[in-house]
């Protein structure tokens, strides 16, 4: 078989512990055999941030507005013990949010779902796709305890000196108190990706807020998805035969739990923080789950959505064998080459991408899968194994399709 050409790179982020080991396998195993394999690549494993400066990690999220697509790795976001482990110069910031600055993205997460393992929520047949506005609010937030007696103010001051001022409180006895803000700006580069992704993933979308109790907060929030939606986005939804649908959160909530799935939840950063690990967990695993940054200039990053699995790197240090799953870290390839292949119109490409997804499902559902799903999955004569044998088992499958 003649390899598959790409003739845009990908830009490829490499990361850290069990999942660069992972990383490796996946492109040993699975995707050089295949493809002539176009990346342009940035190692971002923590050594390689140390020695740069954490240069190489803005350079590959620049590298990605360049090409418009690029896959990552897990990586560490150091704290003072990886500082020590890793003698660090600085404690350098979270790769994934330096990125998400940079692209102004929107982050996606779907599960991966295959039969055997049954979401806890029995009516769920489709992924549900949390999207996470992820500016603002109690995130950025300023906060004091009040003594009693004091009078808290929200006072806005423009910049000719005017103050707007509006009672918060009066405190006859000790409490607390919150500022909390958000952009216009950013609430709608989060509804323009919204709005793309359900159109490139022919889902409908649904909104949700408490605008009911935020008259102006949350209202801002809804009013701002409406006018988009109104302008530029109602026709190709139509077009495309979908729906763009705004509820309450918490009739939202109720919705999601009664729903079949297949659907994207937009949700305001809170929301969005709470509600994507109760979707993940009651689908069954974080192992299973993907994760997109989509910005609002239609720029694509693909990952898992867990961590570098530091606990598993350390059993595979010491020699013994390791049954981590490669999933999420697999469909993170898939879902950027399908992306490569239909920005570059190559459809060889995409079919590759489906054909090696395809495969790696099936390997689950005929009971072939990593230590994780074994407590979660229904089949019978079910086989766990080690790392690196699920993805020799994916290839086997994925050579009958090919
Ligand atoms: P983690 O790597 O997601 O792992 C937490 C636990 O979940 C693991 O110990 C493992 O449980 C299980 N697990 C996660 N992924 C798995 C997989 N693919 N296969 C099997 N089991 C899996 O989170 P963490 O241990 O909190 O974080 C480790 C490092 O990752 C940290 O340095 C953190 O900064 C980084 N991190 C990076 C990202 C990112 O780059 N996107 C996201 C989150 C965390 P058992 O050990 O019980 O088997
Ligand atoms: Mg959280």
């Amino acid at each position: 078989m003649q390899k598959i050409k790409m003739t845009t790179p990908l830009v490829e982020m490499d990361g850290d512990e069990m999942t660069r080991i992972i990383w490796k396998m996946i492109k040993d195993i699975l995707l050089t055999p295949y493809i002539d394999l176009n990346t342009e690549y940035y190692d971002l494993g923590l050594e390689h941030r140390d020695e740069t400066n954490d240069k190489v990690t803005f350079d590959s999220a620049y590298a990605t507005q360049k090409y418009g697509v690029a896959v990552k790795c897990a990586t560490i976001t150091p704290n003072a013990e990886r500082m020590t482990e890793y003698t660090l110069k600085e404690m350098w910031k979270s790769p994934n949010g330096t990125i998400r600055a940079i692209l102004d993205g929107t982050v996606f997460r779907t599960p991966i779902i295959v039969n055997g393992i049954t979401p806890f929520v029995s009516t769920w047949k489709k992924p549900i796709t949390i999207a996470r506005h992820a500016y603002g609010d109690v995130y950025r937030n300023v906060e004091m305890t009040v003594d009693s007696g004091c009078k808290a103010e929200l006072v806005v001051t423009d910049k000719d000196g005017n103050e707007k001022r509006e009672l918060i409180h009066n405190f006859k006895t000790a409490g607390i108190v919150q500022g909390v803000h958000n952009i216009d700006d950013s609430i709608k580069s989060f509804a323009i990706a919204c709005f793309d992704y359900a159109l490139d993933q022919k889902q409908d979308l649904w909104f949700s807020t408490k605008d009911t109790i935020s008259k102006i907060y949350d209202h801002r929030f809804k009013d701002i998805f409406a006018e988009i939606y109104e302008q530029d986005y109602k026709s190709k939804f139509e077009a495309c035969g979908i729906e763009y649908f705004y509820t309450l959160i918490d009739d939202a909530v109720a919705r999601v739990v009664r729903s079949d799935g297949g659907f994207i939840w937009a949700c305001k950063n809170y929301d969005g923080d709470v509600m994507s690990d109760m979707v993940a967990t009651a689908f069954g695993s974080l192992a299973m789950m993907t994760s997109v940054l989509v910005s609002p200039d239609g720029v694509y990053e693909y990952e898992a959505a867990h961590g570098t699995v530091q606990r598993h790197y350390y059993k595979h240090l010491k020699g013994e064998k390791t049954s981590t799953n490669s999933m999420a870290t697999l469909f993170a390839w898939t879902g950027a080459l399908k992306k490569r292949g239909e920005l570059d119109n190559n459809p060889v490409l995409v079919d590759f991408a489906e054909k090696l997804e395809k495969a790696s499902i099936t390997t689950i559902e005929e009971g072939i899968m990593t230590g994780d799903l074994a407590s979660l999955s229904t089949v019978e004569n079910k086989k766990v194994v080690d790392t690196e044998t699920f993805l020799v088992e994916i290839k086997s499958r994925l050579e009958k399709l090919l």
